[in-house]
């Protein structure tokens, strides 16, 4: 094992590369990012026509940097051109990040296993048996790796919207999405665009919530817009109090599967049902269950500093982060936490944390964004 780094990273999604390039100007010099894929693994996997729904605008010279990015000095819209990304821009972009703040990342390495060791360091274990250890460990694992595929029984058999590469591998069937946020309005629309009907099985409709200021718990204008236009499509019906509870295989029936809801309505079809309903509570986080508090909600408990209550010297980064309410579900949400955890490793580490917040230089958190779920 090589001597002890001063921080280890794992994940390098916008939340492991950002917090990394300001690491990258602070005193603390010795970090390494690891991933188990490659830079931007999330954004490579999303469906092929999936787009950014928060929009993309060089505003950095006005103080507002660009609602993508996660450094303040770069525009994802000066990036790519496009004001809504797809996935695979996004990852070009975060490999951008990671050649200008000269980032080392090590990937493909899975971290399997991490023990905490006598001195306080921690030793980490990949997949393929190396071993690092690491003063601090920076958590920054996201959620679109870790799918919910047992939401009900039966809901294994269905394809789950992070399985899809692209919706064009989807023929003109008729297809049963199961949900009714951002991912399960995206399968619709793209399905629509294919010429396959579609009937949306939603237990809520978050369109007509009253918390329209924040995304993490209502439909994003974007998506909005979207649903709005392909609300009058011949071939589109949306069920709304449609409670989905199982889903059943039956073969030799005369259709392959049946969807049955809460209040005894059943939907037969021929096709995959689509599940549009998130990811695992906690996400990539529970990969490190012991090592957190959880609340009743299933997140993790963190100091005010983002560190875990039970392992100082463990931070925690990206949209799994909760203070008060407050989602920090999107990027320019959970962007705000950087200064905060990088000035706190640099205490941590013995270090001068001077300057770090003047970078971002953020105002004050919003309240606005109060709730208690997400819908991202
Ligand atoms: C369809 C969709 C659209 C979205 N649109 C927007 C949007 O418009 N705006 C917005 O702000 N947010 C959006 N989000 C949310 C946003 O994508 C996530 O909040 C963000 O990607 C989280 O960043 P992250 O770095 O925490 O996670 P990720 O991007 O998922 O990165 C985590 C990384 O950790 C790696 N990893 C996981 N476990 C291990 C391990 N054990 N060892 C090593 N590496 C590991 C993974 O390979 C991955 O590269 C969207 C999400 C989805 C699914």
């Amino acid at each position: 094992m090589s001597q002890p780094r001063d921080v280890i990273i794992v994940g390098a999604g916008p939340a492991g590369m950002g917090i990394a390039a300001l690491l990258r100007r602070s005193a603390v010099q010795d970090i390494l990012v690891m991933d188990s894929h490659e830079v931007g693994a999330s954004f490579m996997r999303w469906p092929e026509e999936t787009r950014l729904i928060t929009p993309s605008f060089f505003s950095n010279p006005f103080g507002q940097p660009d609602l993508n990015t996660v450094t303040p000095d770069s525009s994802l819209a000066l990036f790519c051109g496009e004001e809504h990304a797809g996935g695979k821009a996004y990852a070009s972009y975060l490999n951008a990040v990671r050649e200008a703040y000269q980032i080392p990342v090590l990937a493909p390495a899975r971290v399997v296993k991490v023990a905490l060791l006598s001195s306080g360091h921690f030793r980490l274990t990949t997949e393929t048996g190396e071993q690092f250890e690491t003063r601090v460990l920076i958590w920054a694992t996201g959620e679109f790796q870790f799918p919910d595929r047992h939401i009900f029984p039966g809901a294994e058999m269905c394809c789950h919207y992070a399985d899809v590469s692209s919706w064009k591998d989807y023929g003109k069937g008729e297809y049963l999405v199961i949900g009714g946020y951002e991912s399960a309005v995206d399968a619709a629309v793209n399905l629509l665009e294919n010429g396959a009907s579609v009937k949306m099985l939603t237990r809520s409709a978050p369109w007509s919530s009253s918390h329209i200021s924040d995304p993490s718990v209502s439909l994003s204008p974007y998506t909005r817009e979207r649903l709005n236009n392909a609300m009058h499509h011949p071939q589109f019906a949306i069920y709304e109090d449609a409670d989905v509870c199982k889903v059943i295989s039956t073969p030799g029936a005369g259709s392959a599967y049946e969807v049955h809801t809460t209040n005894g309505s059943v939907w037969t079809t021929d096709q995959v049902p689509i599940l549009a309903t998130g990811f695992q509570c906690g996400g990539g986080a529970t990969q490190l269950s012991a090592f957190f508090e959880w609340n009743d909600d299933g997140y993790p408990v963190l100091t005010d500093q983002d560190s875990s209550t039970l392992f100082p010297g463990l931070y925690l980064v990206g949209p799994h982060v909760r203070h008060a309410g407050n989602i920090y579900c999107f990027i320019y949400k959970f962007r705000q936490r950087f200064p905060v955890v990088a000035e706190s490793i640099t205490r941590h580490l013995g270090l001068s944390s001077e300057g770090l917040r003047d970078w971002w230089a953020l105002p004050p958190e919003p309240d606005c964004c109060a709730g208690d779920s997400c819908a991202c």
